[in-house]
């Protein structure tokens, strides 16, 4: 399990023990679902959208530290983006979490921290689950997100 250790690094740790905007959103406009039942991950994303623009961003459900942390430092990400940046950082974030990129300078901050689960292929579903739900609610699907 240690180089598992590794991959649970301090801002991991810090925002699945105190995920970042975390809750409901009364006044969401858009709602998704994610649930990866390889793990057991489980999240519903709540926006509420202002034109294009995500103006907010909450989530909630449970799930393992990687996938919760990964869904809090999403809703800080994208807080303010426009629905387009938020696509272009989905395409940098799961190409980071796949391997199929290294990390791109500044563009991914503080979600260069996940560029270890590449390795760990079980792992990038945890990373990649609110993304994916991120897609989801964008795409304003109505089903429910499966990493399978
Ligand atoms: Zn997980």
């Amino acid at each position: 399990m240690t180089e598992l250790r590794e991959l649970y690094q301090e801002l991991i740790l810090d925002h699945s023990r105190s995920p970042r905007n975390f809750g409901p959103l009364p006044d969401a406009t858009r709602h998704a679902e994610g649930f990866n039942p390889l793990c057991g991950d489980h999240y519903h994303l709540h926006a509420r959208m202002e034109g294009d623009r995500l103006a907010a961003l909450r989530f909630e459900g449970a799930g393992c530290a990687i996938s919760k942390a990964s869904a809090s430092l999403l809703t800080q990400a994208l807080a303010g983006k426009t629905e387009a940046e938020a696509r272009t950082l989905f395409e940098a974030f799961h190409a980071l979490v796949t391997g199929a990129a290294r990390p791109a300078g500044d563009r991914l901050g503080k979600l260069a921290v996940f560029s270890g689960v590449s390795e760990f292929p079980a792992r990038v579903k945890c990373a990649a689950l609110a993304w994916h739900t991120l897609l989801a609610l964008l795409d304003q699907s109505d089903e429910a997100v499966t990493t399978e």
